[in-house]
């Protein structure tokens, strides 16, 4: 990939220059060292050699001048470090000066310590080693021929005797330096020292450098593994936290973008002749470009590998044959694409592709990466497709129960008030047989007319009505005090004892029809499943954001292996069931359904013979979003 290998050509550039910027320090700190090393000798020789006979003033005139170009140096790099663009060209320069200035000084030092005879020379050895780890190999022979020359040089001005020749000891040397064959001689064994030094020391560095690009390599293809598994990670975490279709394509074009490192993803999906994908979601496309049109299998032969079950790189959208809209994608800036089949377990779903400004954009390492994430991606697709299938039957479900129970309810509403005339004795007087089973007809007409009633709120919860109703700010408290006056006349008569503690001005965002259900289902449960002479009790609070309702009763109470079923539709616990015949067990399901809808939760908590306490909370709300 284009921007891995820039990465990877950067870094290592980076790790030559910080090497570059310690060496030169480095450099400097040892330099220190041969300064007053300089100075050590001239002091040696002065002082206690008494026998050698060169003059010990040049020396310690080359020592100084060391530490005082060096004094210069470390100034220089400490300007150079403190600048915040370092530009590595200087320090580069930085360093190649002071091998030249080190040079100078080694030079006069060789001639002042006996030039050809010097024991000094071996130390250009060591400068050949600093600049095979400094520099390339070419400069590092260019540095071994220039100390030759620079070698040779000295030997030959003090053969010609342009340069006064220093004798270290007295008389023995004296014939040496004009020995021509003895100076070519050293001359040649110095420059085969060199090279071959340089030869050794620059191979040595430069394999050194190749297998410390190889690790950094190494280690940048192990940071963008565990990158890419991270961010794969984290798109299965993000799509598989929802079901709704449209949330999982939106964040997987997303999560696919910022993975591979693109400007643009699409997810293209088949339509339902299986002959034409469209756009299902886009991320970084022009609305123009995103909504060019479909893809239509046939006349896309790349489509349709990629549809097979191949990830196809298109490294150059401008030579690429089998694109259906190849003008609009250069149009857009695009110039290469990845694109990998999405697959659910009954075929092919569609395609997601990524989209490259830059040509060649995509590796094979990206086509693989790109099929995991498609692979993950598709099954997080199926289950929302399923998901969104399942919705779709519950709505025709409760469409169908909503038309029939609203067809059935004006004829039982009719039957109600027919019987009951015929129970008021209008149509003819009715014996006492009569009377009993007009009772009992009525009684289930009433049953009848309830479970219509439920049905149709049940059904019109589901099939999105309540949805679309405005919410508007609801009183809790209001609604909760009309409920409870409600069933004043009820409990009395079951000699059941209220106790009511509510906090006023109790907002909630709801509808009023929604939160009466609610409330009159709660009470009317702890109503009916309250035996004679019990009690119930009623407590609004709030808790800064949240109003908290309690429903509580010392009623029959519920099985505790019943409260996992209680709020689904037409479930009864065995003992409700056994002890009050009436009940259709759609209650709670719809007054759920309404809490739920309207933001809030609700909970159980019961002790069998002991009683039940329902307990809603809502999201407090004082106004509404205009
Ligand atoms: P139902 O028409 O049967 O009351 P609901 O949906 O309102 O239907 O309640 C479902 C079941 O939950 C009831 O049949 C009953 O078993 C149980 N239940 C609800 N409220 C209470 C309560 N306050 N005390 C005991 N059981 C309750």
């Amino acid at each position: 990939m284009e921007s891995t290998s820039g990465h990877k050509t950067e870094s290592v550039t980076l790790l030559v220059q910080a090497e570059l910027v310690n060496s030169v320090a480095w450099l400097i700190n040892i330099r220190w060292l041969a300064g007053v090393g300089v100075l050590g000798v001239a002091w040696f020789i002065d002082v206690v050699l008494l026998r050698l006979a060169i003059s010990v003033l040049p020396l310690y005139l080359i020592g100084i001048t060391i530490l005082a170009y060096n004094a210069v140096f470390r100034f220089v790099l400490q300007r150079l470090l403190r600048n915040e663009s370092r530009d590595i060209r200087q320090f580069d320069q930085l360093a190649k000066t002071q091998i030249a200035f080190d040079w100078v000084a080694m030079t006069a030092l060789i001639h002042f310590s006996g030039g050809i005879t010097s024991p000094i020379t071996f130390y250009f050895f060591f400068h050949i080693v600093i600049a095979a780890m400094l520099f390339t190999q070419r400069a590092t022979f260019a540095y071994a021929a220039t100390a030759t020359l620079l070698f040779g040089a000295t030997a030959w001005l003090e053969y010609t005797g342009v340069l006064p020749h220093v004798s270290i000891l007295p008389g023995q040397d004296a014939a040496l330096f004009r020995d021509p064959l003895y100076s070519l001689g050293v001359v040649v064994f110095f420059a085969s020292t060199m090279f071959v030094a340089a030869y050794l020391a620059s191979t040595i560095s430069a394999r050194l450098r190749k297998r410390e690009t190889q690790v950094i390599d190494l280690s940048q293809n192990l940071q963008r593994a565990y990158g890419r598994l991270q961010t794969l990670y984290e798109a299965a975490e993000a799509v598989n936290s929802t079901l709704e279709l449209d949330q999982v394509l939106d964040r997987l074009v997303q999560r696919t973008a910022h993975a591979l490192n693109v400007r643009a993803c699409s997810i293209r999906l088949l339509d339902e002749t299986g002959a034409r994908l469209y756009v299902a979601a886009s991320y970084g496309l022009s609305e123009t470009y995103a909504t060019k049109g479909d893809l239509l299998l046939e006349q896309n032969p790349l489509a349709k590998q990629v549809l097979a079950g191949k990830a196809i790189i298109t490294g150059d959208v401008r030579t690429e044959t089998g694109l259906q809209y190849p003008t609009q994608a250069i149009t857009e800036g695009i110039l290469s694409m990845l694109s990998a089949p999405l697959a659910g377990k009954r075929g092919a779903l569609g395609l997601i592709r990524a989209y490259g400004d830059g040509l060649n954009h995509f590796t094979p390492a990206d086509a693989e990466f790109l099929m995991a994430i498609a692979r993950e991606g598709s099954i997080a697709i199926e289950n929302a497709m399923a998901y969104r299938t399942l919705n779709q039957i519950d709505e025709m479900k409760s469409k169908f129960v909503l038309t029939v129970t609203h067809e059935l309810r004006s004829p039982v509403g009719v039957i109600q008030s027919l019987l009951r005339t015929m129970q008021a004795g209008y149509i003819g007087t009715l014996t006492p047989a009569q009377q009993e089973t007009m009772a009992r007809i009525l009684h289930r007409a009433d049953f009848l007319q309830t479970l219509i009633d439920d049905l149709l709120d049940l059904a019109a919860g589901k099939s999105q009505l309540v949805q679309r109703e405005g919410h508007v700010i609801v009183r809790l408290d209001e609604a909760v005090a009309r409920v409870a006056n409600r069933f004043e006349i009820p409990m009395q008569e079951k000699h059941i004892t209220l106790k009511s503690n509510c906090e006023k001005n109790v907002t909630i965002a709801a509808t009023e029809a929604g939160v009466d259900r609610i409330l009159n289902n709660l009470v009317s449960n702890a109503v009916k499943y309250t035996p004679d002479g019990g009690r119930v009790s009623i407590k609004l609070s709030t808790n800064g954001t949240g109003a908290n309702l309690e429903i509580a009763d010392t009623g029959i109470g519920i099985p505790e292996e019943s409260l996992p079923q209680l709020f689904q539709e037409f479930y009864r616990a065995p003992n409700a069931k056994a002890q009050v015949s009436q009940g259709t067990g759609l209650g709670l399901a719809i007054t759920k359904d309404l809490v739920t809808h309207f933001g809030g939760h609700i909970a159980v908590q019961s002790k069998i013979g002991q009683g039940t306490s329902f307990c809603v909370t809502f999201p407090i709300v004082v106004d509404l979003p205009i």
